[in-house]
């Protein structure tokens, strides 16, 4: 192959900058490596002329330089036009509008029998129904099919540049080896997973990129900057996103998969720019439901991959860091779906190269590397074809089977009247391709499990239950995202521990816990047996009902939509978006016969007078969420229920809302929470610099939203001083995590909630005491005659008397740090929430949460907790003193729901707020423990969020009143 120089670019960039200076730019440094010359295609290549090149598309050769979206799409389109060996698929758009692609390439004659192979694969996945013989000749007939799939982290370039290499070598390569491969093989290629993630990427390089290369990984040129471009639009990390399932990105991308059934699924990745090159197989601890082959067969691929390697001299390995247990990243979340997941990490080298102890290596070698690799287990999976489909099919057969693993076993979802939190659920299940019953009379069981790990005996299963049989074709998925509390093996717990305990440091990459369920805030429970009787199959095609909206009419008073479904948030965020204004009752009330708990939202003719659209532009915003609206006709709810013209039926404020910005935010709490006002909600909002923060009049916003904050416990000290006089005229203020630290740990904190360091070794009363006032006040009253008796006598019996004391303050001190130590990766751990607040609306009693190396909340009256850690469960325990907390007389506290979480996390946690509001002047503080949007699947703490951030200005501030 013709070598290019790595000048070239550099070049460019020169005469077009200074044709006529006095200075004439230098001449680029040459530094040994950086003109990487070995070919990037394999030796005794012959590649047909007639199929473009890359470099006549780029206008550079491969690896040259980071190729923009636009020229991955262009290439892609070029080739697809020119050979009959690829077939192109648009199969989304990302939020930005840029295409996503993939490319089917395989023999001319494969590509026109695709339906056919799709067909013969979906057969295979689905053995109910499958006679030996057509197994055995779909076995023997069918080609395998390969999933490339590169950068879906968009500032780890070097997958989609060696996506251009692999898809000109298929298409143009004549060789035997390239023909053979494409006759056994339909390669599919999905070149670019993020297209705005890279688009923000290389717009970085183009600002940063000189007349010199640049191979320091400490330069802008290698780093990027914030909001870098890992994440999608909305910074989301996309290779957490499968089991989710909530961006175009992966929403599109899921169903081809399941349409094309990949037996090999490969995620090109980079790591740090000083490593070398990691694939898989993973470590321990590996999600318990991958199929074994993923073992067996991941041994045998990753050993071709290696030989690839050694014959250049190239150094890789496997393991190590990379483990296996969250199931939403690609190679796991394929995997479960039957592929043999292939996990690549290359150095990252952004462009030009990047000098290391002993050598440099250039972006064109590390494009390299991903050829090799991606070329390399395409020749496996081709020797290893009819294996693999074997494989394959007797595992979709076994997990189908009565007699197989999830042969016996059913998730039960519980009714609800949240509707539009089920419609979240129902749709993940569709894109999922999982199916799903409902229950149409209620049916008794002999026992099942609560999320609680409770057994219940003879228990009845309500109608309208939602039933998912873990018996089905795709129930290595449906198990990995449903099943309560997967766990570790001894050897991978015995390894995370020994490693927190030499070095206080987890050795686990993501969260531990994910169930969905949880995640969703929906009831769940597990029943040991394949369930039956009283099933309807759930039609997940077919769209949800329309919502019933009342007709228009002159004597409607308001215009009302019940608190207990999420989407009446967004309902109050988009009318109040709209001018209207919205009220909300913060006591459980009920007009004209329609139950409306705290947190409902009404549109009154009063409020909205002057607007003669009022009625309709409600219906539309109804309409448009699918939510159920209710005409009021009269204002008096019945009994001790809240009129709608008191005092309980309070005015919202239309939140004007900031969210801190860049600097030290973590991207993905604030972009998950910008994904929320932008796609929930339909709020307007600002995201402010904090490196200008000094500069900006806060008074604009009456909420302000602090994200986590990445490895730092201080905010910018113009906003701590701007924020207090901010907070006390009015404001809501909400503090996630480490930025809900900072507040409470500042010179002169803003908040009475206090770190658990900060008081552990101080005076508890004040914190057992709310908790014996929380406790006693859901507890029947004391007996008639003490009540009204006359004399004031001893022997009245105080709240704390029944506890030991804790530790002696010294000694409490150094259990926290211990404690410290093994707090979680990510666990979900179960809250109570206290039904009479409003930031609790639309919760039940128990909110399942993510909990990680969170603050650990210390609340004392008047600060507000209405979600605490664990729920008491009554049974024979005696109650007293857990870490700080008073346990009561024969209850224990539940804590750990799903994922690791040490006993002495637990004790540490145990009882601290998750979250707590306090006044400040006229204004408010909120602190999530937590960031609550995670991810934007934690539905029932995004709930949370949503309340504080519609209801909060009217709910827990005071708001001037507006003079004419
Ligand atoms: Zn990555």
């Amino acid at each position: 192959m013709r070598r290019f120089s790595i000048l070239l670019p550099v070049l460019l960039l020169a005469t077009q900058a200074t044709a006529q200076t006095p200075y004439p730019d230098p001449i680029p440094s040459t530094l040994p490596g950086l003109d990487y010359s070995e070919s990037i295609y394999p030796d005794r290549s012959d590649h047909d002329p007639s199929v473009p090149a890359p470099e006549s598309v780029l206008g550079f050769p491969v690896g040259q330089r980071t190729a923009t979206p636009e020229q991955v799409v262009a290439y892609a389109r070029a080739v697809a036009e020119a050979s009959a060996r690829v077939q192109l698929v648009e199969y989304a758009r990302s939020y930005e509008g840029r295409p996503l692609v993939y490319l089917a390439i395989s023999s001319p004659a494969n590509l026109a029998r695709s339906a056919e192979i799709q067909a013969g694969m979906a057969a295979l996945a689905d053995p109910r129904g499958l006679d030996g013989a057509k197994r055995n000749r779909l076995i023997e007939e069918l080609p395998a099919v390969a999933w490339l799939a590169y950068s879906i982290h968009g500032n780890e370039t070097s997958g989609s540049d060696a996506a251009l290499a692999v898809i000109h070598h298929l298409a143009a390569d004549r060789s035997d080896t390239t023909t053979r491969l494409l006759d056994e093989l339909v390669v599919i290629v999905d070149p670019n997973m993020n297209p705005d993630g890279r688009a923000r990427f290389v717009k970085s390089l183009a600002e940063t990129r000189g007349t010199q290369p640049n191979v320091d990984d400490q330069s802008l040129l290698h780093t990027g900057y914030w909001p870098y471009g890992r994440g999608n639009h909305y910074l989301f990390d996309l290779n957490r996103d499968w089991i989710y399932a909530r961006h175009p990105e992966t929403r599109g991308r899921i169903p081809e998969i399941a349409a094309w059934r990949p037996l090999l699924m490969v995620d090109a990745h980079e790591m740090g720019s000083q490593d070398t090159y990691l694939f898989s197989p993973a470590r321990e601890p590996h999600n318990p439901h991958l199929p074994p082959y993923r073992r067996t067969m991941g041994e045998t691929f990753a050993d071709d991959q290696g030989r690839a390697f050694d014959r250049y001299g190239y150094p890789y390995y496997s393991g190590e860091w990379h483990e296996d247990w969250y199931p939403g990243y690609t190679d796991a979340w394929a995997s479960l779906r039957g592929a043999l997941g292939v996990l690549y990490e290359q150095a990252r080298i952004a462009e030009d190269g990047v000098q290391r102890s002993s050598n440099l290596l250039s972006y064109r070698q590390s494009v390299h590397h991903q050829v090799i690799s991606s070329l390399a287990n395409l020749e496996t999976l081709r020797r290893e074809r009819k294996t693999m489909l074997e494989a394959f099919s007797s595992d979709r057969a076994e997990v189908s089977s009565p007699r197989g693993p999830y042969g016996n076993r059913s998730f039960v979802i519980l009714p609800t009247a949240n509707q539009g939190r089920l419609n979240d659920l129902l749709d993940l299940l569709r894109i999922q391709g999982l199916e799903a019953h409902r229950l149409t009379r209620a049916v008794r069981v002999g026992t099942a499990t609560d999320q609680l790990g409770r057994e219940l005996r003879n228990h009845e299963l309500p109608a309208g239950s939602i039933v998912l049989r873990n018996r089905q074709p795709e129930a290595r998925l449906l198990a990995a995202m449903f099943e309560f509390d997967s766990r570790m093996s001894d050897a991978a717990l015995a390894y995370e521990r020994e490693r927190v305990l030499r070095t206080g440091r987890s050795t686990i990459y993501d969260t531990t816990g994910w169930n969905i369920t949880m995640m969703f805030g929906l009831e769940a429970l597990t029943v040991p047996q394949h369930l039956e009787a009283g099933l309807e199959p759930l039609d997940l095609e077919r769209a949800a009902e329309p919502a019933p909206l009342p007709a228009a009419g002159a004597q409607v008073i308001a215009l009302a939509a019940s608190g207990a479904d999420d989407r009446a948030l967004a309902f109050a965020g988009r009318m109040m978006e709209r001018g209207y204004f919205v009220r909300s009752n913060g006591e459980p009330s009920s007009l004209d016969g329609h139950a409306l708990p705290i947190g409902s939202i009404a549109l009154t003719r009063d409020d909205n007078r002057g607007r003669a659209d009022w009625q309709a532009d409600a219906r539309e915003a109804a309409q448009q969420l699918g939510i159920p609206l209710h005409a009021v006709t009269h204002g008096r709810a019945p009994g001790m229920l809240a009129d709608l013209g008191g005092r309980q039926w309070r005015l919202l404020a239309r939140p004007n809302i900031a969210l801190l910005s860049r600097g030290l935010n973590n991207m993905l709490d604030f972009g998950a929470t910008w994904y929320l006002l932008d796609h929930r909600l339909g709020i307007r909002h600002s995201h402010l610099d904090e490196d200008r923060i000094g500069a900006f009049d806060l008074r604009r916003y009456n909420v302000i939203y602090l994200p986590e904050r990445w490895g730092s416990t201080e905010l910018p000290p113009a906003l701590t001083a701007a924020l207090g006089d901010w907070v006390r005229a009015g404001g809501t203020l909400i503090a996630v995590g480490n930025s809900a630290r900072a507040l409470m740990s500042a010179e002169q904190p803003l908040v009475n909630t206090r770190p658990i360091e900060a008081v552990i070794g101080e005076a508890l009363a004040p914190y057992q005491d709310a908790i014996h006032r929380e406790w006693l006040a859901r507890q029947p009253l004391p007996a008639g005659e003490v009540v009204w008796g006359h004399a004031a006598a001893p022997g009245a019996e105080y709240p704390w008397s029944n506890g030991e004391d804790p530790a002696k303050p010294e000694e409490r001190t150094r259990i926290d740090a211990w404690q410290a130590m093994l707090m979680p990766s990510g666990a979900i751990v179960a809250t109570r929430a206290d039904s009479t607040h409003w930031l609790a609306a639309g919760t039940g009693p128990v909110l399942p949460v993510l909990y990680s190396n969170s603050p650990v909340l210390m609340a004392a009256l008047p600060v507000e907790s209405p979600f605490r850690i664990g729920l008491y469960l009554g049974m024979d325990g005696e109650g007293g003193t857990l870490n700080w907390a008073p346990v009561p007389e024969k209850h224990e506290l539940r804590v750990r729901m799903s994922g690791l979480l040490w006993p002495e996390a637990r004790e540490r946690i145990a009882s601290s707020a998750w979250v707590t509001r306090e006044s400040v002047g006229r204004g408010q503080v909120i602190l999530f423990a937590h960031a609550p949007a995670f991810r934007a699947a934690q539905l029932g703490a995004m709930r949370v969020l949503e309340n504080a951030l519609v209801l909060g200005p009217g709910m827990g501030a005071s708001q001037p009143v507006p003079l004419p």
